[in-house]
């Protein structure tokens, strides 16, 4: 436990990490890590500023092998959110790679550049480099910010229990190995990009190769060199399955790898069925979030069924509970319930938040604010958020999910997202906000309603239709639907 990477001591001449042209074998990210922790020792708490570069990855290593928790920042944030996390969280220092420009909501900290090289009389650190007492299974590992989607960011923090129970369970389901080669194009300040896309392979001791930012071309050209796996987030795979169409070397790319993992927020059905049309290929999803790490995937050896994010990971235990607060007992594939989880994949509290703490559990269950189903053979269908994806109309309880999959498959519709909106008779109104393929070939109203009412049911059909150039999206393309409202 103590020892979250082995490899670091075993793999010595393997490649670890390859952002670019710059690489680090498992013997060299051992030594830099290794510096920079002797360097940060002690430290109640430090911030990295996550730019996709090899210091990030580098600097969440020392933090981990020095047994300091670590913030990760997000670069794009705005001044005031900025100023807000780090308010909130009070790092002592802040890591960041040579040459990088901070923000001036970081002045008040002092600042350490993350050595990628290191100094030639470095010695190597051993397993636990905290001269400070070793850190334990309930340590805090990372602080790590939610994604905001809902409200204001809040500090999850996460124990190192939680980062090598959920990557082993992972290991698991997916028969993830060091010879994995992993293809990465996500941000690295959230737990899909830092904890499963870099320590998740780091714990393996296999590669990591980042593409710095994401491109199809990217990911074809990697992909058809060496890659094995693929993590996105459906806005990544929504480009691929653009790109498919025509572009042979692309196919063969997605074709060969062993696996294709998406997560973050659920991957569109016409997505999912494009991709395999093109390539035979099925992608695996993943459901998860930043206080409980990963929660469910479908594994290799089970079937990956689009809309299904498969059965709960070795370890977790999860439950879907009834508004009345009841457990919803057999899997019928339509009875709706909160996911319920818990688990030592589990964050241990919100950071300076007991109330909100308190009020996501219910005893060690953890109420995810997700809603669900669960089908005969115990796989999960995610239906959406409680607060933002589920719409109470004319009597029936909608889920907005299959709704933007059936608008989606309407050939005139580029992005949709579906919402509720207050309505005397109805209780609540099925909103439909639509980027159009071609604006001046927008579907009408009544056409998109007509669609709906025949792929699903007459109830669930759009009574409001809202035009918009794009929707509203957070870096890792999650829709704010709270900016979904008219003004
Ligand atoms: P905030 O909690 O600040 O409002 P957030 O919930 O978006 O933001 P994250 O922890 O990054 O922050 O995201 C977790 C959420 O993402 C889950 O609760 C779930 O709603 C959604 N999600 C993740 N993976 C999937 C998936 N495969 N399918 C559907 N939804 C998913
Ligand atoms: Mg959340």
């Amino acid at each position: 436990m103590s020892d979250l990477f082995p490899a670091l001591h075993t793999a010595t001449g393997r490649t670890a990490l390859r952002f670019g042209e710059r690489a680090l074998t498992y013997g060299q990210l051992a030594r830099a890590a290794g510096d920079l922790a002797a360097r940060i020792g002690g430290a109640p708490r430090v911030a990295l500023w996550a730019t996709p570069t090899l210091e990030t990855a580098v600097g969440v290593v020392a933090a981990l092998l020095a047994g300091v928790p670590v913030v990760p920042l997000n670069p794009k944030t705005g001044e005031r959110e900025l100023t807000h996390i780090v308010t909130d969280s009070a790092p002592a220092a802040v890591l960041a790679a040579p040459g990088d420009e901070l923000p001036g909501a970081l002045d008040g900290l002092e600042r350490i550049d993350v050595p990628v090289t290191p100094a030639a009389s470095a010695t190597p650190v051993p397993a636990s480099a905290s001269a400070f007492g070793e850190p334990g299974p309930l340590s805090p590992a990372l602080i790590v910010y939610t994604s905001g989607t809902t409200g204001p960011p809040k500090g999850a923090v996460l124990p190192r229990r939680a980062l090598a129970v959920t990557l082993d369970a992972l290991e698991d389901a997916w028969e993830w190995t060091a010879d994995d080669v992993l293809v990465h194009g996500l941000p690295l300040f959230h737990v899909h990009g830092l904890i499963l896309g870099v320590l998740g392979p780091l714990r393996r001791g296999g590669e990591v190769r980042h593409l710095g930012r994401f491109s199809v071309d990217g990911v074809a050209r990697e992909l058809a060199g060496g890659g094995t796996m693929l993590f996105g987030v459906p806005t990544m795979y929504h480009r691929l399955a653009e790109a498919l169409d025509g572009d042979e070397k692309l196919r063969e790319a997605l074709a060969g790898a062993r696996l294709l993992v998406s997560g973050s927020a659920a991957l569109p059905l016409h997505d999912h069925r494009r991709i395999e049309a093109a390539t035979g290929r099925r992608v695996i999803e993943r459901y998860g979030m930043t206080e409980t790490l990963m929660n469910t995937s479908v594994r290799v050896d089970g079937r990956a069924r689009p809309g299904s994010v498969g059965v709960p990971l070795r370890g977790v235990e999860l439950r879907l509970v009834a508004e009345d607060g009841s457990a919803i007992t057999g899997y019928d594939g339509e009875s709706i319930g909160e996911v319920q989880v818990r688990g030592e994949n589990l964050f241990t509290e919100y950071l300076n938040r007991p109330e909100a703490t308190a009020a996501a559990f219910d005893g060690d269950w953890f109420r995810t604010g997700d809603m669900a189903v669960r089908d005969e053979d115990g796989s999960v269908r995610i239906v959406g958020r409680r607060a933002t994806d589920l719409i109470k109309s004319g009597g029936y309880k909608i889920g907005a999910g299959e709704i933007e999959n059936a608008l989606l498959e309407h050939p005139g519709v580029r992005e949709a997202a579906v919402t509720g909106e207050p309505d005397p008779d109805l209780g609540e109104r099925v909103v439909a906000w639509i980027v159009a393929d071609d604006d001046r070939a927008r579907p009408t109203p009544e056409e998109l309603a007509a669609h709906v009412a025949a792929q699903l049911a007459p109830h669930k059909r759009p009574r409001t239709v809202r035009f918009l150039d794009a929707l509203p999206r957070n870096d890792m393309g999650k829709i704010m639907k709270r900016s979904l409202r008219v003004s």
